[in-house]
């Protein structure tokens, strides 16, 4: 079954900068806001409540991807807790884990991953891990992800990821929970980056030709 994704179409201006509050650093450097701060928050709060559903009992070892996940992976691990508080009969026991991985200069992926950072990934063996990520693009990078994670034997691994882009060139990997399913555009902000610009921007939005000169390595 396809997935249930917020599908934002290719055809779509998004919101303006004036709009919203933009930090001033960056107000010429971005073409629009993709999707406001707030709506993050929403939709991560109705993917917390699916992933609590299924999970039930079972402990979960949700394990972040650095650096571009931590925003979405804080506040999906908040909402968690939120329903481990508020259940009462029902609660889902976390462990947090981490790992930093490298693929990307500029806008283009080096077809490269390298485990350059994190915890000890045995520590995983017998667990249930949830891989919490930014953005599935081609989908290359958490494949190969998967397949070292499998190599240390965890229990079961489900991904949630706040965003799949759609690309003809897509290896077609699709992930367990996901927030948007965006057009082919370069987004920053909540996190995510252009050579480590825009991770302190709240709204996931669309860079333009300035702040790709800009900040270009
Ligand atoms: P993939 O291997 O799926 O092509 O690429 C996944 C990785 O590329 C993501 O984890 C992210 O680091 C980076 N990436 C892909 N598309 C974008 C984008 O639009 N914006 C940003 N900031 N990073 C992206």
């Amino acid at each position: 079954m396809d997935m249930d994704y917020i599908k934002i179409p290719d055809v779509y201006h998004g919101y303006a900068l004036s709009h919203f509050c933009v930090p001033k650093h960056y107000e010429e450097d971005l073409e629009n806001i993709m999707i406001p701060w707030g709506l993050i928050q929403d939709r991560t709060e109705r993917l917390a409540r699916d992933i609590f559903q299924d999970v039930k009992d079972e402990p979960l070892t949700a394990l972040c991807v650095l650096k571009g996940g931590y925003r979405f992976y804080t506040d999906l691990l908040e909402k968690l807790t939120a329903l481990n508080r508020s259940q009462g009969s029902v609660s889902v026991p976390l462990h947090v884990d981490f790992i930093r991985l490298k693929s990307y200069e500029n806008e283009d992926s080096t077809g490269e991953i390298k485990v350059i950072g994190g915890d000890s990934l045995t520590n995983l063996k017998g667990c249930n891990v949830l891989v919490v990520e930014d953005i599935i693009d081609t989908g290359r990078t958490m494949t190969k992800l998967l397949d070292i994670l499998h190599q240390h034997q965890p229990k079961s691994v489900k991904v949630a990821s706040l965003l799949v882009k759609r690309r003809p060139d897509s290896t077609g990997y699709k992930p367990d929970y996901c927030g948007f399913e965006i057009p082919d555009r370069f987004v920053v902000g909540y996190a995510l980056d252009y050579n480590e610009y825009f991770r302190d921007l709240n709204h996931i939005c669309v860079i333009n030709d300035n702040g790709k000169k800009k900040y270009a390595v």
